[in-house]
C-alpha cells in the first residue's frame, strides 16, 4: 500500500466553500468593484456572436470613447489584464528596428522597456526620479533629438503616485511624425483625461483602478492614424493572441469574426462599471477623486507624515507616503490588514521601504473609507 493520498482525498482537503475577509483594498489595485458591476457580473452568460452580445460590446466601446474623451472608431476592451493591453499596443505598433522612445520615472516605465524589447524595438529611454514628471521642454528635447515612431509615457505612475503632464507633447509628436503612447491605468476615470485633445494616438487602460471594476479587461484605444500603421505593417504581429488586425474583425462594425471567446461577463461587468461613470458625469467623478483625496492629504498631515509627490503633480488615485524613521513599514500595513481588513502597499523599486501607498479608486473614493483608514493608521502607528 502506498502513503500517497488518494485523489478523493485530495479533493476533500483542497474544496471548501469560498470564505473572504471583508477587505478594503486600498492599495494600489485592485480596488473594491461596486455593488453593481459584482451584479452584472454574475448574469448568465450569452453566445459571444449573439445579436445582444454584440450590442453589448458596441455599448462598451461608445461608454469607453466617453471616458477617455476621444473619437477612435477602434477602442474596445483586450481578453486580459492591465498589462495584455500594454503589451497589444506594443505588439502592434512595433516592427522590428523601430524606434521607441520610453519616458522612465516610475516602475511602469520599466515594464514598457521589457515588453518593446521583446518585439525588437530601438528603445531609448530618458529618465527622473521617481516621483517627479517629465516637463514638456525635457519631453520636446528627447524627441526632437530622436525622432521616434512612438513616444510612450505613464499618465498615473502608480508605483509613485505622479502625474505626467500632457498638454503640449501631442503638438510636439506631431511635428516629428511620432505617434504619442500613454498609459493610463490609474487615471482612467480618476483623474482628467483628454485623448483626442492632447494628440494621444495610443492609450490603454485596466479595469480594476478607478473603473471599480474586478480585473479582467484591458481597455485599447487607437487613433486612426495608428490604425493604418497596423494596416500596412511589413511583418505579421508577433503575438497571435494580441493581434488587433485579427481581432478588430471581431469588434468591428462589419460581419464579425471569431477570434478567441470573449469574456463575456467580463464585459458585462466593464459596461456597467462605464455606465457608474457616464451616470455620475466624467467631471464630476474627477472632482470627487481630488476631494477625497485632499481629505485623506490632510489627514496625513495632521498625523505628522509626508506625502512623497509635490502637489501639483499628485495623483488623487494613489497617493504615496514617506514612512517615518523607525517605523516598519511592512510591519505597519500587515497589522492594518489584520486589525481593520485595510489594505494598502508598500513601495516599489527606487521606492522600496521608503513609502506606503495609499489607493483612493473608484467606488473607493468616498470620504468614510478615508476617516477609517486614517483612525486606523493612528492606532497602528501611536
Ligand atoms: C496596474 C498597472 C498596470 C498593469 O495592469 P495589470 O492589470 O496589473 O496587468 C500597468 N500600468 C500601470 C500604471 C498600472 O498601475
Amino acid at each position: 500500500m502506498s502513503d500517497r493520498p488518494t485523489v478523493q482525498d485530495t479533493y476533500r482537503k483542497a474544496v471548501k466553500q469560498l470564505d473572504l475577509p471583508p477587505r478594503l483594498l486600498l492599495g494600489p489595485g485592485p480596488s473594491n468593484a461596486h455593488p453593481r458591476v459584482l451584479s452584472a457580473l454574475a448574469m448568465p452568460p450569452i453566445g459571444h456572436l449573439d445579436p445582444k452580445y454584440l450590442e453589448i460590446m458596441e455599448e462598451v466601446k461608445d461608454l469607453l470613447r466617453y471616458t477617455w474623451q476621444t473619437a477612435n472608431p477602434f477602442t474596445i476592451s483586450v481578453s486580459g489584464t492591465g498589462s495584455a493591453a500594454m503589451e497589444a499596443t506594443l505588439a502592434n505598433m512595433v516592427e522590428p528596428g523601430d524606434k521607441v522612445l520610453i519616458g522612465i520615472n516610475g516602475y511602469f516605465g520599466h515594464r514598457l522597456v521589457d515588453m518593446a524589447s521583446r518585439y525588437d524595438a530601438e528603445i531609448i529611454t530618458f529618465s527622473t526620479d521617481w516621483g517627479k514628471a517629465f516637463t514638456l521642454e525635457e519631453i520636446t528635447a528627447a524627441v526632437v533629438q530622436h525622432e521616434p515612431k512612438i513616444l510612450a509615457l505613464v499618465h498615473a505612475e502608480t508605483s509613485t503616485g505622479a502625474r505626467q503632464p500632457l498638454e503640449g507633447v501631442g503638438e510636439v509628436c506631431k511635428k516629428h511624425g511620432t505617434m504619442l503612447l500613454i498609459d493610463t491605468v490609474t487615471s482612467l476615470s480618476g483623474v482628467p483625461l483628454f485623448l483626442d485633445a492632447w494628440g494621444v494616438d495610443l492609450a490603454y487602460s485596466g479595469t480594476q483602478k478607478a473603473l471599480a471594476c474586478p480585473p479582467g479587461l484591458g481597455p485599447l484605444t487607437l487613433s486612426p492614424q495608428a490604425l493604418e500603421v497596423l494596416t500596412n505593417r511589413k511583418t505579421p504581429v508577433k503575438n497571435w493572441y494580441l493581434d488587433m488586425s485579427m481581432v478588430s474583425k471581431y469588434w468591428g462594425t462589419g460581419k464579425r469574426v471569431y477570434h478567441h471567446t470573449a469574456p463575456i461577463n467580463m464585459n458585462y461587468a466593464l459596461r456597467e462599471a462605464l455606465m457608474l461613470v457616464a451616470e455620475e458625469g466624467l467631471e464630476a467623478r474627477w472632482q470627487r477623486h481630488q476631494t477625497v483625496a485632499e481629505l485623506l492629504w490632510a489627514g496625513l498631515e495632521d498625523l505628522g507624515l509626508q506625502c512623497h509627490v509635490d502637489r501639483e503633480i499628485r495623483l488623487p488615485t494613489l497617493t504615496t507616503v514617506r514612512i517615518p524613521d523607525g517605523v516598519d513599514g511592512a510591519t505597519v500595513a500587515a497589522q492594518l490588514m489584520k486589525d481593520y481588513n485595510i489594505e494598502i502597499a508598500g513601495g516599489l523599486g527606487d521606492l522600496a521601504g521608503k513609502v506606503w501607498r495609499i489607493g483612493l479608486m473608484g467606488y473607493n473614493a468616498r470620504a468614510e473609507n478615508v476617516m477609517l483608514l486614517l483612525a486606523a493608521l493612528k492606532k497602528v502607528l501611536f
